[in-house]
């Protein structure tokens, strides 16, 4: 038959590149810090998740070093056949304690955890109960499960509350409440305090996703600590390839949920173990989080400082109570042009964020705080995005 069986490649791409839906991929020639060179010149970064700096901070780079020096480039094998090392075991330990709870595993990725282990939690006769603006690998891993999937509305616990009834009403085996701790595209947080209380209601397990709330909130331990809900989640899973700066995922919880996980999450048992390297690194950033303060306090005050303007010159900041500040545009075309400018003309570095990410009127530009920024960035940052929005008549 002559046809192309290859042809909707380029199919596709043009229909993406039409709708102005491409992501154009810009290549660092440096570590990712604010001040870094992206395409050959030096720009100011304000969208990376690395909120305390901690990816190039000397402690954690030289743990690196050392553990390569010692236990070589790769892990050569899956955690659970031969990639597991004495320095993993001292990621979870130290992770387990830092988080309070009984038990931690050093998973691949914060996407690994989701698509690994929820569908091993749930399945068939079993309802999860997700928030809307829950994260895609979040989505994906409910799909693997094949349980029946509701949706509550954003932050909304009376939504939530009936969503219970009815799940309750339909005889599930087990009912799963999914939440992101920190929402990646608003900053905002779940009001988990008000989750954990209707959820002992209909005995329901309790799964949040903490990714963009470890290091940033609860001095750093995340959304759990900061709402002092120790104990009273059943499972954590996050990351340490954001706040902590290095790579990878983890889920922090009971014995019992560990020795389940280890056994049961498909990605876990299929997936090459981290090379020492990194873990070593995620040692040594958990150490810095502890003993250094000075990381967590510092983003906390970009951020209050850095909201309180954008908002005084007429940025629309959503909901954001993190740093994870959006400046919601509107318009996706005009979104990108601000990005476009801010990029081109201004040496910023924001990244405009349109559909399918967020509703096509609330196209937006996410700017995240960094630890390492100082006030003289933040200032020639604002007075770029005070000069740009008015100019496109944002502000
Ligand atoms: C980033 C993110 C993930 C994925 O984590 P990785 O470690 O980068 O794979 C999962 N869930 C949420 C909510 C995230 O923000």
């Amino acid at each position: 038959m002559n046809r192309d069986p290859v042809a909707f490649l380029k199919e596709d791409m043009t229909e993406l590149r039409r709708s102005n839906l491409e992501w154009i991929i810009r290549y660092l020639e440096e570590g990712s810090k604010p001040h870094c060179i992206v395409n050959g010149k030096e720009v100011l970064m304000l969208n990376t998740n690395n909120y305390l700096g901690l990816a190039t901070h000397p402690k954690v780079v030289q743990a690196s070093i050392d553990a390569t020096k010692k236990y070589g480039a790769g892990a050569g094998a899956v955690p659970v056949i031969a990639g597991s090392f004495d320095l993993t075991r001292e990621f979870q330990e130290k992770f387990a304690k830092y988080k309070e709870v009984e038990a931690s595993l050093l998973c691949q990725t914060g996407f690994a955890v989701n698509s690994g282990l929820i569908p091993m939690l749930v399945g068939k006769p079993d309802i999860v109960v997700s928030d809307e603006l829950n994260h895609g690998s979040i989505i994906d891993g409910v799909r693997l499960s094949g349980a029946k999937r509701v949706i509550y509305k954003h932050r909304d616990i009376s939504d939530l509350e009936k969503q219970l009834k009815e799940a309750e009403k339909g005889g599930a085996r087990r009912i799963c409440i999914i939440t992101d701790g920190v929402f990646s595209m608003d900053g905002d947080m779940a009001p988990l305090d008000k989750i954990v209380d209707v959820a002992e209601d209909f005995g329901a397990m309790i799964f949040v996703d903490d990714c963009h709330g470890e290091g940033v909130l609860g001095d750093g331990k995340g959304i759990v600590a900061h709402f002092n809900l120790q104990g009273k989640v059943h499972v954590e899973g996050g990351s340490m390839s954001k706040g902590f700066g290095v790579f990878g995922g983890t889920v922090a919880g009971s014995k019992d949920l560990i020795e389940f996980c280890k056994n049961k999450s498909r990605t876990y048992l299929l997936s090459t173990a981290h090379p020492p390297g990194v873990v070593a690194a995620n040692i040594a950033s958990i150490e810095v989080v502890e003993n250094e303060p000075q990381h967590v306090k510092a983003v906390w005050e970009h951020t209050n400082y850095f909201k309180k303007e954008v908002q005084s010159m007429g940025y629309d900041t959503g909901r954001s109570e993190t740093p994870i500040i959006p400046l919601i545009i509107g318009d996706p075309g005009k979104a990108q042009e601000l990005a476009r400018i801010l990029f081109e003309e201004e040496n910023i570095y924001g990244t405009p964020i349109v559909f399918p990410m967020v509703a096509r009127e609330l196209s937006r530009i996410r700017v995240q705080m960094n630890a390492l920024l100082t006030k003289d960035d933040l200032n020639t940052a604002l007075s770029s995005i005070e000069k740009v929005g008015k100019k496109l008549d944002i502000i």
